[in-house]
């Protein structure tokens, strides 16, 4: 998964860009750039790690423009290697282009395959790569045609920024899979994956960029315009909610913090467990553990601690100790669980190895029962569309009935939310709204390349709609 931003006219983009990327990083940890453009000559900078490592003081002092554009990166497509970091840049006969992209093209890799049969040559393994190539291919004239062009080819996820030395151009797929909005700051116009961004750099949010629109950023001119027909069904991820976007971000024009406090309250309506304290995995099963408690008047308790300071990779004593890697970023307040019936929880269970070893420690902790709710369905489709989840082959719910997860999970009881109560917010319109496909298979566009790549992984076909 990532996150983006773009700054057009502001003095200081490459700093705003930067923060934006801070707000973001969420979106992925695993690399980020900055690309500028100061109306006469581009720049970038681009590493792995995380943001505030990669840019310096002396690192954005380099960075000169008055228009920036982003990306932090989880790869979802192509190997995690700073070939495929962005943003990815490119020389044009007309000068350089630089583009970021959070989501994924279903069909990037027939399109890649039908380039290089023609003898275009590749620079990384991104999906991204192939829009530069369409539109460098595209034998329209302008450069509003040639963007219409390339990306009525994609099928897919994609909210992209592209950026030259004096124009930026942010546009978004029909469906409008991954969020992008659209904000400004004095004279400056901002666009980013989350509101979250616009937060921190002090920006106003003005409006959504509308699935199938492309907004032209250019001198004092702001033009809009679609490239495809408003009629398209919009598949917002779902996702989005359930886990990935900030609970302080306002996304598909919806506050998620509310979304997630709701999807407690329903758990807790399906419920008829009887318990003392109510308890999130911190963070992301505080919202929905708040609706919860709310809902059931069972108390809320913070019992597990997490610790905010863990990076990526931490050094493990060579004696084995048990559990490791939850320990180090999770800790029981013990006082809290002993002798205690316990409501645990979370947002989703994806592989079931994190949810296994929280209930091993608050066990140990003295807890007497654990009841685990998940605040979403069971997770049983891999995404295409952009969220990194795991092959079906590594899908716990893909393989197990809900009984035999609880018991490899070992906990006394387990609860999912219906695919009905995810939709609590618009009960009238969710499935001319979301995409759902990670719980129901119901995959919305590039059903035949999604069947390959299933197929490909498991010998398994896809649900039909
Ligand atoms: P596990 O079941 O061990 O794979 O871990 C599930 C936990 O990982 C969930 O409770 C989420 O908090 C988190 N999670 C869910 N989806 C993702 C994702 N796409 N990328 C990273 N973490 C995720």
């Amino acid at each position: 998964m990532c996150g983006i931003i773009g700054i057009y006219n502001h003095p200081e983009a490459a700093t705003l860009a930067y923060l934006g990327l801070y707000a973001q990083q969420h979106r992925g940890q695993e690399s980020a750039g900055i690309a500028t453009g100061n109306g006469d000559k581009m720049k970038i900078h681009l590493s792995m790690g995380q943001v505030p490592d990669i840019f310096s003081q002396g690192v954005l002092n380099t960075l000169k423009g008055i228009h920036a554009i982003g990306h932090v990166r989880y790869s979802t497509q192509g190997e995690s290697h700073i070939r495929n970091c962005q943003p990815f840049m490119v020389n044009f006969s007309s000068g350089s282009m630089a583009v970021v992209h959070n989501g994924n093209i279903v069909n990037a890799l027939s399109l890649r395959k039908k380039f290089e049969d023609s003898g275009a040559i590749f620079q990384s393994n991104i999906d991204t790569e192939v829009v530069m190539h369409l539109l460098a291919r595209s034998k329209q004239q302008t450069i509003r045609e040639r963007i219409t062009d390339a990306l009525s080819a994609l099928d897919g996820a994609f909210s992209l920024l592209f950026l030259t030395k004096d124009t930026m151009i942010a546009a978004r797929d029909s469906s409008g899979f991954r969020p992008l909005v659209l904000g400004k700051k004095n004279g400056a116009h901002i666009v980013a994956s989350e509101t979250s961004a616009f937060d921190l750099i002090g920006a106003e949010f003005v409006r959504e960029i509308e699935p199938g629109e492309v907004v032209f950023f250019s001198g004092d001119q702001i033009e809009s315009f679609r490239f495809a027909d408003n009629n398209h069904k919009k598949n917002h991820c779902i996702f989005e909610y359930v886990y990935f976007a900030r609970p302080d971000s306002h996304v598909f024009n919806r506050d998620v913090y509310e979304i997630r406090k709701g999807f407690g309250h329903q758990l807790a309506k399906e419920s008829a467990t009887r318990a003392d304290l109510v308890v999130p995995v911190p963070d992301s099963g505080v919202p929905a553990a708040i609706g919860y408690s709310h809902e059931s008047k069972i108390p809320f308790e913070m019992g597990l601690v997490r610790n905010h300071y863990v990076g990526r990779t931490f050094i493990e004593p060579e004696q084995n100790i048990r559990h490791f890697g939850v320990k180090v970023k999770l800790n029981p307040v013990r006082k809290t669980f002993e002798g205690k019936k316990v409501i645990l929880v979370d947002d989703s269970i994806v592989r079931g190895t994190t949810s296994k070893k929280i209930v091993k420690m608050i066990r140990d902790a003295g807890a007497k029962e654990i009841h685990l709710k998940i605040s979403s369905p069971p997770t049983k489709w891999p995404c295409f569309y952009g969220m990194d989840t795991p092959s079906r082959r590594e899908l716990i719910s893909a393989k197990k009935t809900v009984e035999e997860t609880r018991l490899h999970i070992e906990c006394d009881s387990l609860q999912y939310l219906s695919v009905e109560s995810l939709y609590w917010f618009d009960k009238i319109n969710n499935k001319e709204w979301f995409c759902d496909a990670c719980f129901t298979g119901k995959y919305p566009v590039g059903r035949a390349e999604v069947e390959k790549k299933i197929r490909f992984e498991t010998g398994e076909a896809i649900k039909p709609l």
